[in-house]
């Protein structure tokens, strides 16, 4: 049978082997989870030359694309073939919102039914999509929606670069989209594998076309993936920090006992940063809890000669949490203490409350 008559299939180390699907009980490969380069393995492997690779590649990241039929530039015999072993997984909308201010919130089911959260964010002249890496997520921050959650499983490659790829189809259109964040649900860094696939594709010129410095990653503070991360890939780096000491910071966020913040600072500092770059400290401000001046004066302190760029989010309520709001006047006391120390600190205005699309708020109220 010509269709399975490759070599490795089902050689567990093979190239063919990675990123199998189930399909109604059949394995399948999963060909928008292949890095580029697994790509061209494949082909080689399906004694097809190189530039096929590249060819597909183009395909299977081309919106509206759905089977191997339209594929006009490869042979018959391969489209069959490829058919034959895999399939192209693409995510269904489940449901669709638009907030007041324009943000739209994705919901898509995935395959085995659960069910992960897209965010489009429409800013003056372009788009920014905040991207989902985990349904659900380990790491237990207090104060997160997401987090409440507890942990079902990351997500594929083609689950999250597909995010990209079904918002672009949505749109209509590319050219509008600019900056891509992974500060959706999960944390990607504990995805490490799932997200610097994803990274390969959405930034291959016959993939999804992005530039590294248009790509920031979220994370909670995982020591050894943000220094595997900035040695690996350009992308941008923004941390959620949310408490200037240990204390604090324990009380808000669990991760801190593994990687309390005198590692994380000197892995911030040891992070490779492009010229003109700076890292983004994200500061969730909760009321009595890290938002008094003593505070902002010892974020001051710790961020000390680390180019950066604070992000001041003010707690988007979520329902059973037990924190609030700071009122306006504490907020900007905290502001005015970090500018007067010389740093650039913004107050993050949540796009999309009224649709639970805002930081903190993804993870849907069904799940
Ligand atoms: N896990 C990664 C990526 C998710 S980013 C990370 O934590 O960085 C989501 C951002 O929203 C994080 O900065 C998170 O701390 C913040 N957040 C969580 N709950 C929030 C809430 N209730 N209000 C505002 N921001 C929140
Ligand atoms: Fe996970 Fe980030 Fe939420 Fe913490 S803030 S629970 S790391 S998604």
């Amino acid at each position: 049978m010509p269709g399975n008559s490759l070599r490795n299939f089902d050689n567990p180390d093979s190239v063919l082997s990675a990123f199998r699907l189930d399909i109604e009980g059949l394995s399948m490969l999963d060909f928008r989870s292949f890095t580029p380069s697994r790509l061209e393995a494949l082909m080689q492997e399906m004694g097809q030359p190189a530039y096929r690779a590249r060819q597909l590649l183009r395909w299977l990241w081309r919106p509206g694309v759905r089977d191997f039929s339209g594929m006009m530039n490869l042979p018959a015999d391969l489209r069959r073939r490829l058919a034959k072993i895999g399939a192209m997984v693409s995510l269904a909308p489940h449901e669709i919102q638009r907030s007041a201010d324009g943000t739209v919130k994705y919901a898509w089911t995935l395959r085995d039914g659960m069910i992960i959260e897209t965010v489009l964010i429409p800013e003056r002249d372009h788009n920014t999509i905040c991207i989902s890496t985990q349904v659900g997520c380990a790491m237990g921050c207090r104060f997160c929606h997401t987090g409440r959650m507890g942990f079902r499983r990351n997500l594929r490659p083609s689950e999250i670069a597909g995010q990209v790829l079904s918002v672009v189809e949505n749109l209509g259109d590319r050219r509008h989209v600019r900056n891509l964040v992974f500060m959706g649900m999960g944390e990607p860094l504990a995805n490490y594998r799932g997200l610097t696939t994803a990274l390969s594709i959405l930034t291959d010129e016959l993939g999804l076309n992005f530039s590294q410095r248009r790509i920031t990653v979220s994370t909670c503070g995982l020591v050894p993936e943000i220094l595997r991360l900035g040695h690996e890939w350009d992308v941008g780096l923004a941390i959620s920090l949310h408490a200037p000491d240990d204390e604090a910071r324990n009380r808000l966020m669990p991760v801190n006992k593994r990687y309390p913040l005198a590692e994380l600072m000197n892995a911030c500092r040891r992070y490779p940063l492009s010229k003109r770059r700076r890292i983004t400290f994200e500061y969730l401000l909760m009321a009595g809890e890290n938002d008094r001046p003593e505070h902002a004066v010892r974020l001051a302190e710790l961020l000390r000669g680390i180019p950066s760029k604070i992000n001041l989010i003010p707690f988007n309520p979520s329902s059973g949490l037990p924190f609030n709001r700071p009122g306006d006047a504490e907020i900007q006391a905290f502001q005015r203490i970090l500018t007067d120390a010389g740093y650039t600190a913004m107050i993050r205005k949540s796009k999309g409350q009224d649709i639970a699309a805002a930081c903190g708020q993804l993870g849907g109220s069904s799940v």
